[in-house]
């Protein structure tokens, strides 16, 4: 090695040195190329399934995406799991790979906005329609001969209403049609999705790893998860053609969270628990919506089959005699909460929506200002505390 023959970039390029064998820790190596080396010509026409098991090029994954996805794969109860770079790259994944022209995807009322977006503004241009269902009433889930596929999403997005998935799953499974579900929420945690009752299970689940698994509130990922060999490899081949990368740096940040999910997990929806059940006492609210509080709309179907969690988020309703302009005063008067999207953090944050422009049906909510909280891991009573001051310095 001190003979030096090359020069100084040709001999860094390719310096002989390797780690030790043997080498043993419980942290995954970060490896990251672009260029995997084949050994040889031969080696390299050898074909390459994305397999878990053999390398081809970087963006088809390394051995620490590889191991990410096989953990989390097990995390969720899944056989597969593709990654993707956000939650929402996981769920334009669904809908690319699966919805052909003369198509219908059905989607309930409350999905996350982007999807209904992606719905309302992209596939049409496709040939694919889509329509709205209530997630509470699984009677009425408008099934035709183009439906394709069924989105669910357990607890809808802000408002949190839990939908009857035995329900809807038997009706899709009675029909043929394929169920995806963004189980963003579920974490892997609160239910099985390939499991929700003895063999019934949806067929694909996608979460947003941006959330728990990232848990630091600083990557961006996604991940799409099935049982179906056959399913897997018709995602797989749309995320090939869609050339969806990963940074080994974030998966490495996500492989260093997931030993900590469960508890953040259960600590975050303690907290959360807490004070919603708190906030429904208070006289300026109308109505709370988390799924664990008796009368949030879809309680009794959390009760058949997420008892087991119900994460960090809450939504309030104010009641009428609020403005928008007070209620945007309280969130201002916290102190605490940061004001911002996502959740599944460390921080806490509240952000203010307007239901209005984001639903085709009618709502079992109140009518009044809604603002959705996401409780991060502070102190519960340092949180409390807050809300009682800004709740009193902007509204009493
Ligand atoms: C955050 C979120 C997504 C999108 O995830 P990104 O990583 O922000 O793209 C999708 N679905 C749900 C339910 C989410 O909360």
């Amino acid at each position: 090695m001190s003979h030096k023959k090359r020069a100084i970039s040709t001999e860094q390029i390719h310096h002989p040195y390797q780690p030790p064998e043997g080498w043993s820790a419980h942290p995954v190596g970060v490896f990251k190329a672009s260029t995997v080396l084949f050994k040889d010509t031969a080696d390299l026409r050898q074909p390459r399934p994305r397999d878990g098991l053999s390398y081809r090029y970087g963006l088809h994954g390394t051995p620490t995406s590889y191991t990410l996805g096989a953990r989390l794969a097990t995390l969720e109860g899944a056989e597969h799991c593709l990654l993707t770079p956000s939650g929402l790259s996981a769920v334009t994944l669904v809908n690319l790979a699966l919805l052909q022209p003369g198509d219908e995807v059905l989607l309930p009322d409350n999905v996350y906005g982007q999807n209904r977006w992606m719905a309302v503004d992209y596939l049409p241009r496709l040939g694919i329609t889509h329509r709205f269902y209530d997630p509470l009433n699984a009677e009425a889930l408008p099934l035709s001969e183009k439906t394709k596929l069924v989105w669910l999403e357990a607890a809808g997005s802000i408002t949190l209403e839990f939908p009857d998935l035995l329900g809807l799953l038997g009706r899709c499974k009675a029909a043929g049609v394929l169920t995806a579900l963004d189980n963003t929420w579920g974490a892997g945690i609160a239910f099985n999705a390939f499991e929700i009752a003895p063999g019934m299970g949806v067929d694909i689940s996608v979460q947003a790893l941006t959330k728990y698994q990232s848990g630091g509130a600083d990557v961006l990922m996604g991940a799409v998860y099935t049982r179906d060999l056959a399913l897997r490899n018709q995602l797989d081949n749309c995320h090939e053609h869609l050339g969806y990368g990963l940074g080994q740096n974030d998966v490495e940040l996500v492989l260093r969270s997931l030993p900590t999910m469960e508890l953040r997990y259960r600590a975050q929806d303690l907290t959360t628990r807490a004070l919603a059940a708190w906030m429904q006492s208070r006289p300026e609210i109308a109505q709370v919506l988390h799924p664990a509080l008796p009368g949030s709309p879809g309680h009794q179907h959390w009760l058949e089959t997420s008892s087991a969690g119900a994460a960090c988020l809450f939504s309030v309703v104010f009641k009428p005699q609020y403005t928008q302009k007070q209620v945007d005063a309280f969130i201002d008067a916290l102190e605490l909460f940061g004001i911002g999207y996502s959740w599944a953090g460390p921080m806490s944050l509240a952000v203010p929506y307007n239901m209005s422009q984001s639903r085709s049906l009618t709502m079992p909510i109140a009518a009044g200002p809604l603002v959705r909280f996401a409780i991060g891991l502070e102190a519960q009573a340092d949180l409390r505390a807050d809300l009682e001051q800004a709740l009193e310095s902007a509204l009493g």
